[in-house]
């Protein structure tokens, strides 16, 4: 339990900004770690519709807040308000971090950090495979980014609704990253069951499944999922979700995304206070949030 008589005139603020915000978990998960690790921060949620964005973050550098996440629907729109902004974050054309470096905002993306902290466990056996990725928004772009710098792919598919968001997804890749090996589909999941089967990883970077919707999947035909592969949902509420019950059933390993979230959080939490965020207590903790909300 927070003892708010410690807040001071030397606590520093950290926040999100999004639009809606409600159901984010971010301000429960930092703000444990700041009292696990004794830190003088709190973590605090702004709701910041889409057309304020600029006076938000004015807002925020005047007040002299060290720093913030960034979430739907600002991601993008945010970069033209940033000083510097790293690699991944330049490629991927996504900032869900940043320091403010007095007065100067750098950005970042620590979604690829954690999927890649994901995926490392499997690393092996993924180098060099046929992956399916699946969805053409920010999260699709921040997996793409992460299996060409560090699972070197024989192919990427790019599946999505919206043909022709994928498409772009594909000329969008080659043109940053000068990697040609990937191919675009429609979400036509009885089309795809060859695709998806021949694929060594699987990703789910769209929103199907995600509570109130647990009945959806990006598809729900068994033959689409082999024993050997690794299928792996963003979506981390619920955990297990319909697309992994179905994986999991024909044999495929599954990875939710509860560790994709606190990985990139713990990267967040290292760029701000320069201090490893206590990532077991921080699993366990959210685990236990989730599955009794
Ligand atoms: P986004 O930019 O809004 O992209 C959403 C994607 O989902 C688009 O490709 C969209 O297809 C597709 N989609 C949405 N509803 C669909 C439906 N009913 N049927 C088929 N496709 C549908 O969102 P995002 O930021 O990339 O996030 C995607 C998911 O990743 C969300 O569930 C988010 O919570 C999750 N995520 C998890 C983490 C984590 O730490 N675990 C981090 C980031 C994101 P169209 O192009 O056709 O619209």
């Amino acid at each position: 339990m927070t003892s708010y008589n410690k807040f001071n005139l030397d606590t520093q603020i950290i926040g999100i900004i999004g639009h809606p915000i409600k159901h984010t978990y971010s301000p429960l998960m930092h703000n444990i770690s700041f009292e696990l690790k004794n830190l003088n921060y709190i973590y605090l949620p702004f709701d910041v519709p889409f057309n304020t964005l600029k006076a938000a973050i004015n807002g925020m550098v005047a007040l002299g807040i060290k720093g913030f996440n960034i979430t739907l629907p600002h991601k993008e729109n945010i970069l033209q308000y940033l000083k510097n902004v790293s690699e991944e974050a330049s490629v991927i054309g996504a900032v869900n971090t940043i320091v403010n470096d007095n007065g100067s905002l750098n950005g970042y993306n620590t979604d690829v950090y954690g999927i890649t902290e994901s995926l490392m466990p499997y690393k092996d056996e993924l180098m060099g495979s046929e992956m399916t990725v699946i969805g053409a928004g920010g999260a699709a772009r921040s997996a793409i980014y992460a299996l060409i710098r560090n699972f070197r792919p024989k192919n990427i598919n790019i599946v999505n609704r919206t043909e022709q968001k994928a498409e772009s997804l594909k000329e969008y890749f080659y043109s940053k990253m000068h990697f040609g090996n990937i191919c675009s589909y429609e979400l036509v999941p009885f089309d795809l069951v060859e695709v998806f089967r021949n694929s060594k990883l699987i990703i789910n970077a769209t929103s199907l499944g995600m509570i109130p919707n647990v009945d959806d999947a990006i598809t729900t035909i068994p033959q689409s999922f082999t024993k050997g592969q690794i299928v792996f949902d963003f979506v981390y509420n619920p955990l297990q979700t319909k697309l992994l019950r179905i994986a999991e059933i024909e044999g495929a390993t599954v990875i939710d995304g509860l560790k994709m979230l606190v990985y990139q959080g713990a990267k967040s939490f290292e760029l701000w206070t320069g201090e490893q965020m206590p990532v077991d207590h921080i699993l366990k903790a959210l685990k236990l949030y989730i599955s009794t909300n």
